[in-house]
């Protein structure tokens, strides 16, 4: 082993001893890789295939202590510092090029304390591996829709889906994290204790320190809850998308209902001949009593002429991973997002302009409903402000080849443009680009002052900086 030349923070290299890193070898739990060694490429390989970055060391970290060397070894240094949980952000930020990975992805356990009504998560768990974990006991944490996606980076964000409306955003959900702090400070953040740390983790990412554990609340949920899809044909969605803004305005909390287009994928329920051609989708979740449910969702069943419903109980676990075949890692991936209040007829028009205009088989959009019981808390009781949205768009556009990027790049930016007139301009930090820097202060709102000086008390360097970046106030400001 040779001395590692790595990059450092402001973009000069920076040398780490063969002796230091036989000296890591020997004091992590977990592992330590550079190119070419075993874990090296899975540790930087993230969902999104646009971000191929090559980290010059990893430590792939086995537990809290493994965290601390890591943290302490890229201050003392002053090294480029990315942190991974599960690797599905769409920004490509948990990899960087030349500096340190610190790699969570390792640390996956779960443990329900059922007595309590609570689970530990460690940061590299996926949102599979806490709905397996917690359904035993008939209880779930509100998270999102695909279930490899990771709870650390979901959660730093805000993180909603199915059960959202009902119980909460996930950070609505959070009792505590444990936190390595950037000068290695171990930190419990908690309504008690560092409240104002434990504010700015709820929705402020990852600017503030290494989450090594994750406290939530539990709710009771399943083990079935009613859900499916219902498939229509696009040419009808002017319409349905009209009755939809009503329906899904006076929903109850318990259901759930978004909308997705795109072309039909080939699966075994949609007629065959309607395989690739374009279709908007309900995608409905109802978790409370089934009667309930089955009245809560007859307006929507009842609509148009559906190519195909396939409403009826299901397994918790198997809905929360229904769309995991159509999100798969490994594509090439660009997101635009816009919150809104309302589906006004201007959005709907640009929405179906752009949807009859594909630019990949694989591009979709998706119409988060949110709302319910995550908009009755307060804009600045969490750093995450935007709680009066009630449709969450994001446009998912998705392509194999290299040679399609700038055409769904395009395709994407011109539906975001032509949204944002009925949009009301802030944007939830987890649906970003990596080319989106200035958006950020609109992202928070008027949380992003208090986030600054926050992240002027607790990485005032900005050591944490591979990430929708927080920039350290000028001068630490009293953050509360
Ligand atoms: C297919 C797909 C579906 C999605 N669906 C939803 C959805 O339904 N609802 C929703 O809310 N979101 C959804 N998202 C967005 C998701 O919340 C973000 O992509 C999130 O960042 C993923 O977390 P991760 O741990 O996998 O990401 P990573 O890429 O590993 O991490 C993202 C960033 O978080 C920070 N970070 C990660 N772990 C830690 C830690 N332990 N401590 C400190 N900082 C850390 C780092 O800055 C890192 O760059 C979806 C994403 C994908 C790709």
């Amino acid at each position: 082993m040779t001395d590692l030349s790595l990059r450092g923070r402001d973009g000069g290299t920076t040398t780490i001893t063969a002796a230091e890193v036989e000296a890591l070898r020997g004091t992590l739990r977990g592992t330590v890789c550079v190119a070419g060694d075993d874990g090296y490429d899975e540790a930087r390989t993230l969902w999104n295939a646009m971000a191929d970055r090559r980290p010059g060391l990893v430590l792939r970290c086995a537990g809290a202590a493994d965290v601390q060397h890591a943290v302490r070894l890229a201050a003392g240094h002053d090294l480029l510092v990315a942190v991974r949980g599960g690797g599905h952000n769409i920004a490509g930020n948990a990899v960087c090029d030349g500096g340190l990975l610190i790699d969570l992805s390792p640390m996956t356990s779960v443990h329900v304390d059922i007595a309590n009504r609570s689970v530990r998560v460690e940061p590299g768990a996926t949102l599979g591996d806490l709905d397996k974990e917690t359904q035993v006991y008939g209880t779930a944490v509100p998270t999102g829709i695909n279930s490899t996606t990771g709870v650390a980076g979901l959660t730093l964000g805000g993180g909603f889906g199915w059960i959202t409306r009902k119980f909460g955003m996930t950070i609505d959900n959070l009792l505590s994290a444990d936190v390595i702090t950037a000068d290695g400070t171990p930190l419990r953040a908690s309504a008690s204790e560092n409240a104002d740390l434990f504010w700015a983790l709820r929705g402020g990412g990852g600017n503030f320190g290494i989450v090594t554990s994750f406290e939530f609340r539990l709710r009771p949920v399943g083990p079935e809850v009613l859900s499916g899809l219902i498939v229509h044909p696009l040419a009808d969605a002017k319409d349905l998308l009209r009755d939809y803004r009503r329906i899904a305005d006076q929903a109850p909390d318990e259901l759930t209902c978004w909308v997705v287009m795109r072309k039909a994928p080939p699966l075994p329920f949609i007629p065959e001949d309607w395989h690739g051609r374009e279709v908007l989708i309900f995608a409905l979740c109802h978790c409370g009593d089934r009667a309930e449910g089955e009245a809560a969702v007859a307006e929507l069943r009842a609509l148009g002429s559906p190519i195909a419903d396939v409403v009826s109980p299901h397994p918790f676990i198997g809905w929360q991973a229904a769309f995991d075949p159509l999100l798969t890692p490994g594509a090439r991936n660009y997101w635009k997002s816009h919150d809104l209040t309302a589906l006004a007829d201007g959005a709907i028009d640009a929405l179906l302009d752009a949807v009859r205009r594909l630019p990949s088989p694989e591009c979709e959009v998706f119409i988060a409903h949110v709302g319910g019981a995550m908009a009755r808390v307060a804009a600045d009781a969490t750093a995450y402000s935007q709680r009066d949205a009630h449709f969450i768009m994001n446009v998912h556009t998705r392509w194999r080849e290299a040679s399609q990027d700038a055409d769904c790049v395009a395709w994407a930016r011109g539906l975001f443009d032509a949204v944002a007139p009925f949009a009301t301009g802030s944007v939830y930090v987890n649906f970003m680009p990596d080319d989106e820097a200035d958006r950020v202060e609109q992202a928070y709102g008027a949380n992003h002052r208090r986030l600054a000086a926050i992240k002027a008390r607790y990485d005032p360097t900005n050591l944490f900086r591979m990430n929708h970046n927080i920039k350290p106030a000028p001068a630490a400001e009293d953050a509360e």
